[in-house]
């Protein structure tokens, strides 16, 4: 499989994992989290769905396309490792959706951090809430979902918080 199969398989999957999520938490209130802006594709893709949610961005460096940046008010900048603890600090476990696409292209790098970040993201979300993620994630208590249609196997991940 080339890399430009890879990246196809990515791409397709996050935005029907997306597409998934979203809907399936129509119902909540609470914001949504987009870890790792990049070039702001999925950002922007979130943002054209009109909902009324607000979306806080995380990232360490912004250097997204102009049309795919976020206001100023709803950037949360610096390593996630110290913006999640932080932001939970301060809101609670509250968000309908999380979104994380941090990785590189070292895929045992990759893994390390998601189960560094595993226990940082997992009492962000709220009751019902739902997290999409280009890694395996490694939590306790929330349960990971099957693909949507059109999502390759191992290119993405869903997990949803159930219960308390
Ligand atoms: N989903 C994006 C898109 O559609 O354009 C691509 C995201 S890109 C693969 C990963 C981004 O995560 C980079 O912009 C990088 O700066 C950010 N990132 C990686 N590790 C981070 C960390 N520890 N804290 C904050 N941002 C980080």
């Amino acid at each position: 499989m080339s890399r430009l199969d890879l990246f196809i398989d990515r791409m397709v999957s996050q935005r029907a994992c997306l597409d998934l999520a979203v809907a399936e938490t129509e119902d909540l209130q609470g914001p949504i989290y987009e870890l790792g802006l990049g070039n702001g594709r999925t950002y922007h893709h979130l943002r054209e769905k009109g909902l009324s949610r607000d979306i806080y961005v995380f990232e360490r460096a912004v250097a997204s396309h102009p049309d795919s940046t976020p206001p100023e008010d709803r950037l949360i900048l610096g390593e996630v490792t110290d913006t999640l603890p932080d932001i939970l600090g301060r809101w609670g476990p509250t968000a309908s959706l999380i979104h994380a696409d941090l990785g590189g292209h070292n895929r045992e790098k990759n893994d390390l951090f998601a189960r560094k970040i595993s226990p940082l993201i997992e009492p962000m979300l709220a009751i019902g809430g739902m997290m999409v993620s280009s890694d395996r994630m490694y939590f306790e208590r929330l349960s990971q979902q099957p693909l949507p249609e059109g999502a390759v196997e191992g290119r993405c991940f869903i997990y949803r918080r159930d219960g308390a």
